[in-house]
């Protein structure tokens, strides 16, 4: 049985009051809390064993470097891929993903070749491809949203296959609308015109099992911080073959195995990819943000948001002022709803939600050609829900749609925006 109180009580936040009244946390999307089992982990490296990790040859050293060894080894058997070498660290999704373009992107793009995106990409998976597109002369194509399945459309896709790109970048599930693509269909066709693939998983990754040999993608970035672990670490996952073939893009400490005065040589994988101290405060967070979530288990958690999902739009729905984007399949959609209360602001919204202590968003969420096509403001408002949140709390969000609307109603958005 799911017990969300239980796992309530391993957060300490979710105790805390926000604007005086208790919290409702429904920003997960955005980042996640921290159970006590990670903020634990961290403080005890600082107060036990604090230490640089690989050169020191003394007991604390050795620990902490085993420690985030090890949490590679959690990460590369979370993802299913076949070594810890091809598990790289870095600061975040958006890190890993420009650490692609920079590095293998530079290498295989040529004057004139495509590389092909959708339009439901976070701006860190299409800002990073325009660089690399501007720099080569390349051109930077989009497969569309079909704006009644809110699903990516695949005749759109097989469209833009038949330009041959070169790299296909893809997010496994969208930030706005909630879609779960697939991901594993998308990987075979764009493999089958000889594609490589990266797959944006910063918002699946941390709500249900991503295998990538199962999905067979070449690349995957996800970030630490929205899955339980600490700011400041995210991850890299590459096909060991394409990153021996890959130049670091950072030279410096421990991505070298010698130096000379006009010459180095790299060193192994992971770490050519990882020059200079590392985040190791962040290895070790993530090493137990991973272990909380195997204990609860993904397949658990995946089943809780939908249920979650499925009630938050069940009651949205009976506000007739409310509109929701996203796919009514529930077996391709995941615990993020954008929404608008007709005529009144995302921005207005979201003040209402704080002064009655519930988090939620509101913007363009770092997807403003999506958004754009969504609403005439480019902006909605987001709810987004993570494993221990509770029914009880999507009813204090809809109180607190019911207030806004009553503040707002008759406030005409749209003329005063003329
Ligand atoms: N991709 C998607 C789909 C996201 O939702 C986000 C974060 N909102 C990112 C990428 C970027 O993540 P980060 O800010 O951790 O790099």
């Amino acid at each position: 049985m799911y017990d969300v109180d239980k796992i309530r009580e391993d957060f300490p936040i979710l105790k805390q009051k926000m604007r005086g009244k208790p919290l409702v946390y429904l920003d997960s999307a955005a980042t996640s809390q921290k159970p006590y089992y990670v903020i634990d982990a961290i403080d005890r490296f600082y107060k036990e064993y604090n230490a640089n990790i690989h050169r020191g040859i003394y007991e604390f050293s050795e620990r902490s470097t085993e420690e985030y060894t090890e949490s590679k080894e959690l990460v590369k058997k979370f993802i299913n891929a076949r070594s810890y070498r091809e598990i790289i660290y870095v600061r975040n999704t958006t890190e890993a993903i420009n650490l692609v373009a920079l590095t293998y992107g530079n290498k295989v793009i040529e004057e004139g070749d495509h590389i092909l995106i959708t339009e439901m990409e976070h701006h860190s998976n299409l800002v990073p491809w325009q660089l690399l597109a501007e720099r080569k002369g390349a051109i930077l194509d989009y497969v569309k949203v079909d704006m009644n399945s809110y699903k990516l459309d695949l005749e759109s896709l097989e469209k833009e296959l038949e330009k041959k790109p070169k790299i296909v970048a893809v997010t496994h599930v969208s930030n706005v609308l909630g879609t779960v693509n697939d991901i594993k269909y998308i990987t075979k066709r764009a493999h089958e015109v000889g594609a490589t693939v990266l797959v944006d998983g910063a918002q699946s990754v941390p709500h249900m099992k991503v295998d990538v040999r199962d999905i067979d993608c070449d690349f995957l970035a996800f970030s630490g911080h929205k899955m339980l672990g600490p700011t400041g670490i995210g991850c890299l996952y590459g096909r060991e073959e394409i990153l021996e073939e890959t130049e670091p893009l950072y030279g410096g400490g421990d991505m070298i195995m010698t130096v000379e005065k006009h010459s180095h040589t790299w060193n192994e994988l992971p770490w050519k990819f990882e020059a200079g101290t590392s985040n190791i405060e962040g290895g070790i967070g993530l090493k137990a943000a991973i272990e909380y979530l195997n204990k609860i288990g993904m397949d658990n958690i995946k089943q809780h948001e939908r249920e979650l999902t499925e009630y938050a739009l069940k009651r949205l729905d009976e506000l007739d002022y409310v509109t929701t984007f996203g796919p009514r399949d529930l077996s391709v959609r995941a615990g993020v709803i954008s929404f608008e209360i007709n005529g009144v602001h995302p921005h207005d919204v979201a003040q209402i939600f704080d002064s009655e202590g519930i988090a939620i968003r509101a913007g363009h969420h770092c997807a403003m050609p999506l958004v754009t096509e969504l609403t005439r403001i480019a902006a909605v408002s987001r709810m987004s829900f993570y494993l221990y949140n509770k029914k009880e709390e999507i009813d204090r969000a809809v109180e607190a749609i019911e207030k806004t609307y009553k503040i707002f109603k008759g406030d005409d958005l749209y003329g005063r925006l003329r």
